[in-house]
């Protein structure tokens, strides 16, 4: 079969901003794409791969989320346009799961006819904020995330029925309450209503579970591309202790298990710390423990009680890592570190403090996680 590369139109493109379908070919998309990756680390590194492109470059994302607002008296569903408070009502979005974007149409129109109240940022007065839907792409498992403004939810029970009676393939139902004034779409106070609370992945042959605020790759076909990069780069032989920095429910640890005498994996956020011990037991992992501690602090205490790593992987979120975590990392004389990076910009700047700290890059391959948008996910592999 042929690849995908015929573009396909987007009627809210122009609108809501959250990607450039229809503007270019993909093939030309995966092209700049490279080329961004070159301005900003060509200098450090003189061989990067040509980007791993999508077979189907739609409908990737496992993740889902959507703003409720009211438009005259119609409740809708959708995205705030790029960088303005408007909302563009959005339904049918082409690199969104399908399964996902149908779920939030029905519980926009559930909202109307319980006549729910959709919060409004401005008054800040109403209930039903957002709706996040996260979809486990090997197990077909569902999650439903309702996030309102208030804990009383009035017919939740019946809600809850409803939209399950609409849409059977749901797994499980969790309401987050988010009170604050703030653009992140979770509060940190949650209650199951329907299920187990998480649902679960299969990747690379491990099980993964998934809690509603942790994070896990929204792209799962590209992400067995990117981890089968990760795995190959860091060349375990099975002596090696491996740290995991920025290790989110532990994927890319554990991946490496198997290959490794021991695997510490490093996570500020202490529910995906959770997960990450929870799918060590699940996948009968015994090599591999975790820390809930900020990447930089925890690896600065190893570096002063003199210890040791073979193989650091890092992969930190778009605005990189630090300057003294690259100092910490490089005192532990890792033979080889494998850099996963989703922002090429502060990706070339880490190079640049890894450079002076005698680690250079070697080899950078680029995947594409997130097709027709700006972002560019990379593996860069760096050796002393
Ligand atoms: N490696 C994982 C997660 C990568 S995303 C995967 O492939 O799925 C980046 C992760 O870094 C997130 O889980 C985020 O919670 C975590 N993080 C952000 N800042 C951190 C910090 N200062 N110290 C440790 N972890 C951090």
């Amino acid at each position: 079969m042929e690849k995908m590369s015929q573009t396909q139109q987007c009627p809210y493109v122009a609108r809501c901003g959250a990607c450039h379908i229809g503007e270019k070919s993909y093939e030309e998309e995966l092209a700049q794409k490279k080329e961004y990756v070159i301005r900003h680390i060509g200098k450090y590194c003189s061989q990067i791969h040509d980007v791993a492109g999508m077979y189907y470059p739609y409908h990737y994302r496992n993740k889902v989320h959507a703003v409720f607002g009211k438009i005259k008296e119609e409740v809708v569903a959708g995205t705030y346009a790029e960088g303005t408070h408007t909302l563009v009502p959005v339904s049918g979005c082409l690199i969104e799961d399908a399964q996902a974007s149908a779920i939030i149409q029905t519980a926009a129109q559930l909202i109307q006819s319980f006549k729910l109240w959709v919060y409004n940022e401005d008054t800040r007065r109403g209930l039903m904020r957002h709706i996040l839907v996260r979809k486990g792409a090997s197990t077909k498992q569902i999650m439903v995330v309702l996030v309102t403004a208030a804990a009383e939810f009035p017919h939740k029970n019946h809600f809850v029925a409803e939209l399950r009676r609409h849409h059977p393939e749901i797994t499980t139902i969790v309401q987050n309450i988010n009170d604050k004034q703030t653009t992140m779409v979770l509060g940190d106070r949650e209650k199951t209503l329907y299920g187990p609370g998480f649902i679960e992945d299969v990747l690379m042959g491990l099980r993964f579970r998934i809690s509603p605020s942790s994070f896990y790759q929204v792209n799962s076909a590209q992400t067995q591309v990117l981890y089968k990069k990760a795995v190959q780069a860091a060349a375990l032989t099975g002596r090696e202790h491996v740290i995991d920095a920025y290790c989110g429910i532990g994927t890319i640890g554990m991946c490496m298990s198997a290959k490794a005498m021991h695997v510490t994996g490093i996570e500020l956020n202490a529910q995906a710390v959770k997960d990450a011990k929870a799918n060590a037991k699940r996948n009968n992992i015994k090599n591999m423990h975790f820390v809930a501690a900020d990447a930089t602090e925890y690896m600065t205490r190893m570096s002063q009680k003199g210890e040791r790593a073979d193989v650091i992987v890092m992969d930190p979120p778009r605005s990189g890592s630090t300057e003294a975590f690259v100092r910490a990392a490089v005192s532990l004389k890792p033979s080889r570190i494998v850099y996963v990076s989703c922002e090429p910009e502060t990706l070339g700047r880490d190079l640049a403090w890894f450079r002076r700290e005698g680690y250079h890059a070697k080899e950078a391959s680029p995947v594409d996680m997130f097709g027709f948008t700006e972002c560019v996910e990379c593996i860069c592999l760096i050796e002393r």
